[in-house]
């Protein structure tokens, strides 16, 4: 037998426990199990049978310790290969617009006044959907909205592609989803009749940039007259007519510490609609750095609205299981101009695309995009030897392609290599499964 690669040993509150990115399971252990288990990694893990052979069975049955011919590595490739090329879904993401109601400071689009489909691209996306649905393998079709703002010219742009989307998946008995990342400002009775009456929910990732004030500085209508009432409120309608919506809260240094009071908020949703529809996702903004207690206050934060019993993520990578849209060969992102993309979150400009949608609906890639992005992972060494290869794998196809290919910055890790934060990656896991547990019971 040998010590799975993908095990970590951590200790939380002076718990120990050993962790496998790979099955996603943890156990808790006594701390001279830990010191025993460490020498008998350095030493030779056969030893361990020999001294504690009920502890060595035991890691065994739970899958920390496997055959010594496991190719660990070739596992984690044939599961990259069957989530990432397989064909019997589509996930199209399109950008109705490149205009946005609000300016905030942080977004990387470069916003295009009255920019919004022709009836022309409404035709192209239309002979796309109509192709796509009508492969003999596809039984399943992901449509996202994303933007600029998506529901600024909802009635008019965007309603006629979900219309034709419905009418021919139904056609060709193909499953299908449709979901929006929105700022939230917009949702209306019209949206919510407009789904109900075609009989789909829609799910909706919405953002807060931190509690009430917070936000009103960072997203705005005018100077005096700020977005976090309204959007509150469109949440809870959408919560109440049964529509998933993932709540990100969009921190920095500056508005962390009583973002969890955005919890508080859903006190007057009952507890069933909240933990079914609701899912409050913490994320730092990028650009933001500094103030070395944030992971203290994130933490503070995500146990309070644990305790308001909303379902909460943080930091918490499923790359290979559940990888980005964009890893997959059966993805695009359509632009409001027929420009397509993969990503969608690097800048929408012509010479960021990698190709356009044809008269006829059908995607052409320029020099040679989607191959190279198919190709690109595994190539990076760190990774290959990596505890945590089954649940990053090295970011994503964008991270990738960014520093492997010429002009990049080369072998790279998301952490840094640090296994400090390699160990917070974990710590989340660890929490999220708890969470889990406890949510639940509850
Ligand atoms: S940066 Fe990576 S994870 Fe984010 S949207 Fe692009 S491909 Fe997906
Ligand atoms: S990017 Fe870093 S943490 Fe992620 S798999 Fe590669 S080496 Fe490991």
């Amino acid at each position: 037998m040998k010590y799975s690669q993908f095990n970590s040993i951590i200790s939380i509150d002076n718990v120990f426990y050993l962790y496998n990115s790979f099955i996603q399971k943890f156990i808790v252990i006594d701390p001279l199990l830990k010191d025993l288990l460490e020498s008998a990694v350095i030493e030779g893990i056969d030893g361990l049978e020999e001294i504690h052979p009920d502890f060595f069975s035991y890691l065994k049955s739970e899958g920390f310790l496997i055959p010594k011919e496991t190719d660990e590595v070739g596992k984690i490739k044939e599961i990259v290969k069957n989530v990432d090329e397989n064909v019997d879904s589509f996930f199209l993401t399109i950008n109705p617009t490149m205009n946005c109601n609000f300016k905030c400071w942080y977004c990387y689009e470069t916003h295009i006044k009255k920019s919004s489909f022709s009836d022309k691209m409404i035709n192209k996306v239309s002979r796309f959907i109509e192709k796509t649905t009508q492969k003999p393998k596809m039984n399943y079709l992901s449509l996202a909205f994303f933007g600029g703002e998506p529901l600024l010219y909802f009635k008019r742009d965007v309603t006629p592609v979900i219309k034709k989307l419905q009418k021919e998946c139904r056609e060709n008995l193909v499953d299908y989803s449709i979901s929006f990342t929105t700022n939230g400002y917009l949702i209306d009775d019209y949206f919510i009749n407009f789904f109900k009456s075609h009989e789909i929910t829609p799910s909706l990732q919405i953002t807060l940039d931190g509690y009430g004030k917070k936000h009103d500085e960072v997203r705005y209508v005018t100077k005096t007259k700020g977005s976090y009432v309204e959007i509150v409120n469109n949440i809870k309608l959408l919560l109440n007519n049964g529509f998933p919506v993932r709540l990100r809260i969009n921190y920095t240094k500056d508005n962390i510490d009583d973002a969890y009071k955005i919890a508080d908020e859903f006190d007057d949703i009952d507890l069933k609609t909240k933990k079914e529809f609701l899912l409050i996702d913490l994320h730092r903004v990028w650009q933001d750095s500094g103030n070395e207690d944030i992971p203290n206050i994130v933490n503070k934060n995500i146990q309070y609205i644990k305790s308001k019993k909303i379902p909460v993520k943080h930091n918490s990578p499923n790359n290979v299981v559940e990888s980005c849209y964009a890893d997959k060969r059966n993805s695009v992102v359509i632009n409001y101009n027929g420009d397509i993309y993969k990503c969608t979150a690097r800048d929408f400009t012509k010479e960021n695309r990698a190709g356009y949608l044809t008269d006829e609906g059908d995607l052409t890639w320029e020099n040679d995009y989607l191959e190279r992005r198919m190709d690109v992972k595994f190539k990076n060494n760190p990774c290959l030897t990596c505890r945590l290869l089954p649940i990053c794998n090295g970011g994503c196809s964008q991270h990738a392609m960014e520093a492997l290919e010429e002009g990049g910055r080369g072998e790279y890790c998301i952490y840094d290599g640090d296994d400090k934060l390699k160990d917070d990656v974990v710590k989340s896991k660890i929490e999220e499964i708890i969470g889990s547990l406890e949510l639940n019971e509850a």
